[in-house]
């Protein structure tokens, strides 16, 4: 299908004239095709050898064992994940909103990791990346020639004074970044429409999972009481530690524009110190340069509901191993000290690193990893081989902020923050909201994580 054609579906689209199952399975089709033809182009294969240990196995981990075992003759490949089930992150968001039910966004473990591939079902405790081994809790050390590191972010609940994880719902405070958490949203979510009041929703201040999360989750609170015909009785704040609503600037204005039609004021350099559940009380911090000069102000706020984010860092057993950045932005959280283009550990030449472990300038997103792994992949194998490796990742993320129920901001950028839309959206106004990005969110975007994706495939 070539672009016009396309470009005149989408006309024919915007003006109403075809039903949205009819688009849906166009952009199916076209997501299909442009994955076939990028398989065509990246076919490739390798005799290399060599023992390549993966330690994380999610969306990152899973897909570079599928990558590698297609590109590989004759690949050795462990997994070392300790978890039952393979979670699609993106789709809590959809069950913090009820779009989705929560068996929706996961599949056994056992029946994503590639045949061939050996798993140890296992945590890692610690790397040893002078004498290229790994430490389980249970099965002893794991030694490698090659180590694919990613085991994803580790959510620091314990950081938010009078929070933890088992305290997660206590007082009507609430998180989406969890299975279990995002249950609980949804079902508190409909009880505060019903019942009305003040609902406050914060970010942090650390890098984080999906930075559009806690914004979905605010819009989508507001449109749910509309449509249920209670807004009126809700007063919503939405909190952020940022100095701006969002930092790529072709979709700001339009988000902000948003939150100011729908009556949500943003307030700005904020972060949660902690949390009152008892008294349903937010600690806030207001931190802002005065004459060069950081001036800390503390506030406190009444809820009735709150949505809270808590800091993120890279998990402490790889913090402790030496991997992470030792000085610059990356250094706090522990990020894994990777080159930012090729993805390989700055020290450790024989390390790959992506995924939201990894210390990249970009948001943490599985659209990043999915676009890391052909390039991880294709550079682990140079390595094995003894050449150069030339692929390069540009920093392109994506992160779909659904601003209401049919409607998406789907923000597509690169490490410049510049807009990287990709067909067919470049059709269309993206800088604005629109019904076919929700369409890919809620019907295209899973089924390609679990089919695409973690198949191996782009
Ligand atoms: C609420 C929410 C909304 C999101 N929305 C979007 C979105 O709209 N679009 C988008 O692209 N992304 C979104 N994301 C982000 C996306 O899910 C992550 O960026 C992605 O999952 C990162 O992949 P990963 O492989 O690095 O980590 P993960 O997928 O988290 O996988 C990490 C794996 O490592 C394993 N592991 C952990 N510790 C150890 C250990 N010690 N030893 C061995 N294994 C270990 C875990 O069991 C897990 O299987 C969202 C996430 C959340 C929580």
């Amino acid at each position: 299908m070539s672009e016009s054609q396309f470009s005149e579906i989408l006309t024919t689209i915007e003006q109403k004239g075809m039903s949205r199952r009819r688009f849906f399975q166009l952009l199916m089709a076209a997501g299909l095709l442009s994955a076939v033809n990028t398989e065509k182009a990246q076919a490739f294969s390798s005799k290399a050898k060599g023992k390549i240990v993966i330690v994380g196995g999610g969306a990152a981990g899973i897909a570079m064992a599928a990558r590698l075992k297609r590109w590989l003759d004759k690949p050795d490949i462990t997994l070392i994940d300790p978890s039952d089930r393979q979670f699609y992150q993106p789709g809590f968001t959809l069950i913090a909103s009820g779009v989705y039910q929560p068996d929706d966004v996961w599949k056994k473990q056992e029946d994503c990791i590639p045949g061939g591939i050996k798993w140890i079902k296992d945590s890692v405790r610690a790397i040893d990346p002078v004498w290229n081994q790994v430490t389980t809790v249970a099965n002893g050390k794991v030694a490698y020639d090659f180590l694919v590191l990613t085991p994803g972010i580790q959510i620091n609940w314990d950081q938010v004074e009078g929070m933890s994880y088992d305290q997660l719902g206590t007082g009507n405070a609430h998180c989406i970044y969890d299975f279990q958490g995002a249950q609980k949203t949804w079902k508190a979510m409909q009880e505060f429409a019903r019942k009305g009041g003040r609902g406050v929703y914060t970010d942090t201040y650390t890098k984080h999972k999906c930075g559009g999360a806690p914004k979905k989750i605010c819009l989508l609170t507001e449109d749910y009481a509309r449509k249920q015909g209670t807004r009126d009785g809700l007063q919503l704040d939405y909190f952020t530690a940022e100095r701006d609503l969002y930092d790529v600037k072709f979709f700001t204005p339009r988000l902000k524009a948003i939150y100011k039609e729908r009556n949500i004021p943003i307030n700005l350099n904020t972060r949660v110190k902690g949390i009152d559940t008892a008294a349903k009380q937010v600690h806030f911090e207001r931190i802002e340069k005065k004459d060069g000069e950081t001036v800390v102000t503390p506030f406190v706020e009444d809820y009735d509901f709150l949505h809270f984010v808590p800091p993120m860092s890279a998990p402490d057993f790889v913090k402790e191993a030496g991997l992470g950045f030792s000085e610059g932005s990356l250094a706090e959280g522990g990020w894994v000290m990777v080159d930012k283009e090729t993805l390989i550990h700055k020290k450790y030449s024989n390390i790959v690193s992506l995924g939201d472990v990894a210390g990249l300038p970009t948001s943490k997103t599985s659209a990043a990893a999915r676009v890391q792994v052909p390039i991880a992949a294709k550079n682990l194998i140079s390595l094995m081989e003894g050449k150069e490796p030339v692929e390069k990742y540009n920093g392109y993320a994506a992160c779909p902020i659904v601003t209401d129920y049919g409607h998406v901001l789907l923000c597509e950028f690169d490490y410049n923050k510049e807009p990287m839309i990709s067909f067919p959206f470049s059709l269309l106004d993206m800088s604005k909201e629109q019904w076919a990005a929700w369409l890919l969110k809620v019907y295209v975007l899973k089924p390609l994580y679990f089919y695409g994706m973690l198949k191996g495939y782009a």
